[in-house]
């Protein structure tokens, strides 16, 4: 009988590694695999699949012809030394330059754009109900500048594939990284087609620095674009409260025919580049919600996991993450670390604040927030 669920994991993905003292380093694809396989004990009841990394045609839909050729052309003889030309702080940020030993990080980036399009071919198509993409979430990408780890943004790559190649018209997407996704943003900023719904730590506090609650989308999307920056150490109450006011109600009204959800481990409180408060059954949390929203339409979800900077949470967050979301029990204890919980007063107050404002901002726009 063939499953409902299938998981794409190619074994190129360890080739997206930026080098010695990177925080983003290939490794982490190997040590996923070996937890994975140990504590995932539903054995057949999905599928894994690999994929074929894109082409440049399909790259296109997301970038420039420019840019595609400087990116291969610099990652592909970067080799152990990297030599910096002048282009590449017009199409690269400092946190993309790749360190000694790094791996062959295009031919990864295009596996991972590779590994979208599948999702996306395979849930849009009916073949499976839900697909995840592991390595998947480069939401950082630009139409033409990479930044934040990320070369070429599936995620942007998926809503552009649906619209374009599926006839999809209501796509939401779903970003519960750390970060705010600051490349997806641009991309749908004007579309009204493509519903983005963004939960990050507090820009204030965090990379990029953009996310903020006004920043609403423009022109035809307006209202679109939904920003929700979570204070500092926010908790699963807190998270639990910006479903419950925000996030449901909009995506009932929205009435979505597909999910696309983006995030990994780092809105843990054990991740070393952020300050968010979330244990294993708030990372569970997300998948449950993101897998009950996803009745509206079918159950259809393309699921996008690559984040995490702490390698003691990351398995863990990303199994809590993958179990919630296909509706198995949470089979992994916490696990212990070296950094201790945070416990801060506030957060939850402060949580319930940002959720009054981003529904007074949004009230013009969604009547489910009309009444308020
Ligand atoms: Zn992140």
């Amino acid at each position: 009988m063939k499953e409902d669920t299938a998981i794409i994991f190619s074994d190129g993905l360890s080739e997206y590694d930026f080098g010695e003292g990177h925080p983003f380093r290939g490794n982490r694809y190997d040590i996923f695999k070996k937890f994975f396989r140990e504590f995932f004990h539903t054995e057949g009841r999905y599928d894994l699949l690999e994929t074929e990394p894109a082409t440049d045609q399909e790259l296109l839909k997301i970038c420039s012809k420019e840019y595609i050729d400087f990116t291969r052309n610099f990652f592909n003889t970067a080799g152990s030394s990297v030599r910096l030309t002048g282009n590449f702080s017009r199409y690269h940020s400092g946190d993309n330059i790749p360190r000694e030993h790094h791996g062959k990080l295009e031919e990864a980036a295009r596996l991972i754009i590779g590994q979208a399009k599948q999702a996306c071919d395979l849930v849009s198509g009916g073949e499976y109900t839900k697909v995840i993409s592991i390595g998947g979430g480069l939401h950082h990408a630009k139409p033409n500048y990479g930044e934040g780890f990320c070369l070429y943004n599936d995620v942007a790559f998926c809503g552009r594939y649906l619209l374009q190649e599926h006839g999809l018209s209501r796509i939401l997407i779903i970003d519960t990284d750390a970060h705010a996704g600051n490349g997806t943003c641009e991309y749908f900023y004007d579309n009204p087609e493509v519903l983005f719904i963004d939960l990050h730590q507090d820009p204030y506090t965090l990379y990029p620095g953009t996310g903020f609650s006004h920043e609403i989308g423009k022109g035809m999307g307006t209202g679109y674009t939904i920003n929700l920056p979570m204070p500092p150490y926010s908790d699963l109450k807190a998270y639990e409260y910006v479903f419950e006011k925000v996030v449901e109600p909009v995506v009932k009204e929205f009435d979505p025919q597909i999910i696309i959800r983006n995030g990994g481990s780092d809105p843990h409180y054990g991740d070393i580049l952020t300050n968010l408060g979330l244990k294993l059954d708030g990372l569970y949390m997300l998948g449950k919600n993101v897998s009950e929203l996803s009745s509206i339409c079918d159950g259809k979800v393309v699921d996008l996991v690559a984040s995490g900077y702490n390698m003691d949470v990351l398995p863990y967050g990303w199994l809590a993450l993958i179990e919630g979301l296909l509706g198995y029990e949470l089979s992994v204890e916490e696990p212990l670390l070296d950094i201790s919980f945070p416990r801060v007063d506030g957060s939850q107050d402060n949580a319930i604040k940002m959720v009054n404002q981003v529904r007074e901002i949004l009230k013009p726009y969604w009547k489910c927030f009309s009444g308020d």
